[in-house]
Order: structure tokens, then C-alpha cells, then sequence
């Protein structure tokens, strides 16, 4: 079959690579009919996550048709269209039988390896490096799905793949990141990012009742996506102090809830950014933090800050002194996706939110070079590419 490949740092190729076969009795094959480039994968394809290695298959937002399926699949069929949850979760033990899905204690084969940098390894996550498992990813015409039973959600005829895509994975996670904002009505939210999980956080946040969401960006398409697709007021970074204007915003308070839907690979005008480049790049600091410490910074007293973006190892400059004395609540993790596809599939069927709003580009696989280059760069008004295999 045909797969995207990552090879090395900005080197990702569509290579012929042997077909999955099924491996153990809860296993499916899906042949994927629609995959997307997610900006997790940039942090792959800019070469900051480590035990990758070459020719490792990429993606983990994914759907199609089930072709084959383990002895012990009972309510997974042979021809069933499903969306694949991006984190792989046995069901069955404990952080899984919480619904803590994307902490499944099971799935990651390589789990003492993300133990070493984290004390305790996450759950397995499709085409994510040899420390979350060293899945091949479904970037891909086919994949293999362990744990089928728990990781797929079928979904009906009448809905486009556009329309379910994203309940692999970013609707999910912009759903999560305004939950664990803990939103009370009449609330005003920040968003940093208005990538494809700011979308999707800020319109989460007004389904869960907040009044008021301004979202952050620098990229003129993307600030203009979320004032008339999602509905925020917006600021654009680069011509405005953030902080001064979310404060005028809410009466010299800040904002209630605060979400940062950058993660690590920040950018920021000015000295903090080279400050954390060098740093980068000498190793003594493996993320750039700046939309975090801002939101930090900027979350009134006794707020949340949500924090659906990706971090991979350690931080500096950390503004724990405004945590503390401000009494912040901070929430974060991987989306634990499978708790959330069922209630958004139907959020997506009653016409609650159309996720399809986000997508600019449909690429047929070969061009998933491309795909990710313009995705990195924000070129051609980039938000969202779907792949199509
Ligand atoms: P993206 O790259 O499309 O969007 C990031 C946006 O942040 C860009 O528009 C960029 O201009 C903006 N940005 C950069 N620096 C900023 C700053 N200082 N202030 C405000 N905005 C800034 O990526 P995406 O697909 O939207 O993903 C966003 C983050 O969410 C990534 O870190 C990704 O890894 C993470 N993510 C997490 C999960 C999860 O399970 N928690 C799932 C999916 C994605
Ligand atoms: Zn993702
Ligand atoms: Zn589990």
C-alpha cells in the first residue's frame, strides 16, 4: 500500500510499504477513505519529538471501511464505516474504565520509554514516535486498529467523511479544552491559536454557554475564520499587547477561562522568542511556552487555564508564582477521544456544529508532502488539509 513516511526533520515522503495484517484478536483493517495532517504531526515533521525513526508511517486522524477484523471483534463488521479515536485504549483498564481514555495503561508497548521522561507513559497514539508506541499511522491507505471494540465509532451514510472526520481526533479536543475550562455562563474566553483546535475550543466554549470568546492568532485568514465562522472577537498579536486588551476586555479582571491551543512550538515578536529558540536549539529547553506563560498572565484570579496544546518535555521561564498566589486552576492532557465521539456525532447530526468549516484543502495522498509544507507555513490561506488515499 501507499503511506506517508516520515524520514527526518521537514523530510516526509508517500512511499509502497507492506499491508497491515491483523495481530491480535481485537484487531480491524480499515481502508481509509479520508485522513488529516493535524499540527501534532508538525511537531513531527519540525523534528522536535523524540524516537522517531525513519520511514515511521504518520497520522492519527483517520477513517474508512473496516476490511478485516480479529476473531474477538463482536461489534465491529466487516463493511462498517468508522472514524478512528487517535488514542489506542484496551477499555479495560483502569484510567480507561474512568473514561480517562488517552492515559490507557495497556496499549503503549514502549511505555517505559515515555516513563523516563515523564514518569508515567500516556496511552498509545497512532503514527506518534516509538515512545508512544510506534504505531504505524493512517496517513496510509490501510491501517491496523487494535482494540477496535474500543477505538471506532460507526457512522451513518447519510453524514459525509468531511463532516465526521474530526471525531478522531480535533473536535474532540477543542470540546475537551472548553470542558476542562470549566465554563460558567456568561463567561469570557481566550483562545490562543486559531488553528484548526482554536476553531473548534472556541466554538465548544459558546455550546457550553460562554458569552464571550476572543481568540489570538497573527494570521489574518485564521483571525477572519474565527470572528466569522466561529464567532469570536479577535486580536491579532502582532499589532496589539494581549495582554492589555483582554484585561480592557473584562473590566480589569481578565478572562474567566484561558486556552492555549498552541503548545510548544509558540511564536512570538521580540526577545522571549529568541530567548526560546536559543534555548531550543542548545537543548536546555525543549518547548516555547509563550502562549501559555500569556495565558497565565492574563487569566483573572480563581480562573482555568486549559491547555489542549502539545508539550513534549520541559519548559522554562514558568510563571508558577501567578499559578499560585492567582489560586489558577490549570487542566490539560491528550483527548481522551473515545469519550467524547458518541455525544459529538450526535451534536453533529441535531446541526449543533458543522466541524466542516475548517477544511481549505483536499490533497490526494501523493501530494501529502505538500500538504504538510503548506500546513507548516500557512500558505494559501492553509487551516485544515484532508488527505485523500
Ligand atoms: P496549528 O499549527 O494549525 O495552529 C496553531 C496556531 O497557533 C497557528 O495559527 C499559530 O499562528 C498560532 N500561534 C502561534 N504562536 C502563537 C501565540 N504566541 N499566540 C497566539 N497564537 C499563536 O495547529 P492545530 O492543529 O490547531 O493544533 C494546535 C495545538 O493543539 C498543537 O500543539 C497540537 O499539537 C495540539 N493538539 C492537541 C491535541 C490533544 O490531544 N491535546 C489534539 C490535537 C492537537
Ligand atoms: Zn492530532
Ligand atoms: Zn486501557
Amino acid at each position: 500500500m501507499k503511506a506517508l513516511c516520515w524520514f527526518d526533520k521537514h523530510d516526509v515522503r508517500v512511499e509502497q510499504v507492506p499491508d497491515p495484517e491483523i495481530r491480535n484478536p481485537r484487531d480491524a483493517i480499515v481502508r481509509i477513505t479520508s485522513t488529516a495532517i493535524c499540527g501534532s504531526d508538525l511537531h513531527l515533521y519540525n523534528g522536535l519529538i523524540p524516537t522517531m525513526q525513519a520511514g515511521d508511517i504518520l497520522g492519527h486522524e483517520f477513517m474508512g471501511e473496516v476490511v478485516e477484523t480479529g476473531p474477538a471483534l463482536t461489534n465491529v463488521r466487516v463493511g462498517d464505516r468508522v472514524v478512528v479515536a487517535f488514542p489506542i485504549s484496551c477499555g479495560g483498564c483502569f484510567f480507561c474504565k474512568s473514561e480517562m481514555f488517552s492515559l490507557c495503561e495497556n496499549s503503549n508497548p514502549n511505555a517505559w520509554m515515555a516513563a523516563k521522561l515523564m514518569g508515567q507513559s500516556p496511552a498509545g497514539i497512532f503514527g506518534y514516535s516509538h515512545m508512544l508506541g510506534g504505531f504505524a499511522g493512517g496517513q496510509a491507505q490501510y491501517a491496523r486498529v487494535p482494540y477496535a471494540d474500543i477505538g471506532t465509532i460507526k457512522v451513518p451514510e447519510r453524514l459525509s467523511d468531511e463532516q465526521v472526520l474530526f471525531l478522531s481526533d480535533i473536535l474532540p479536543t477543542g470540546y475537551m479544552a472548553a470542558e476542562q475550562g470549566n465554563i460558567q455562563r456568561g463567561d469570557t474566553v481566550a483562545v490562543w491559536g486559531c488553528g484548526p483546535v482554536g476553531q473548534f475550543s472556541i466554538a465548544s466554549a459558546y455550546m457550553l454557554g460562554a458569552e464571550r470568546v476572543i481568540a489570538i492568532d497573527r494570521f489574518p485568514y485564521r483571525l477572519e475564520m474565527a470572528r466569522e465562522r466561529a464567532g469570536a472577537d479577535t486580536i491579532d498579536y502582532e499589532e496589539t499587547d494581549v495582554y492589555s486588551a483582554l484585561l480592557e476586555a473584562t473590566g480589569g479582571r481578565g478572562p474567566d477561562v484561558c486556552i492555549d491551543a498552541v503548545g510548544a512550538e509558540a511564536h512570538a515578536p521580540g526577545v522571549m522568542h529568541a530567548y526560546d529558540r536559543v534555548k531550543q536549539a542548545m537543548m536546555l529547553e525543549s518547548d516555547r511556552p509563550y502562549a501559555l506563560r500569556q495565558a497565565i498572565l492574563a487569566c483573572r484570579p480563581g480562573g482555568t487555564v486549559s491547555v489542549p496544546g502539545v508539550y513534549g518535555g520541559f519548559i522554562d521561564k514558568f510563571p508558577m508564582g501567578a499559578v499560585m498566589n492567582k489560586a489558577l486552576t490549570i487542566r490539560t492532557g491528550q483527548t481522551h477521544v473515545q469519550r467524547y465521539m458518541r455525544p459529538l456525532l450526535e451534536r453533529i447530526e441535531r446541526g449543533d456544529i458543522d466541524p466542516t468549516f475548517i477544511i481549505t484543502h483536499r490533497l490526494p495522498l501523493d501530494d501529502a508532502p505538500r500538504g504538510y509544507e503548506m500546513f507548516l507555513n500557512k500558505q494559501n490561506g492553509c487551516e485544515k488539509v484532508v488527505l485523500k488515499p
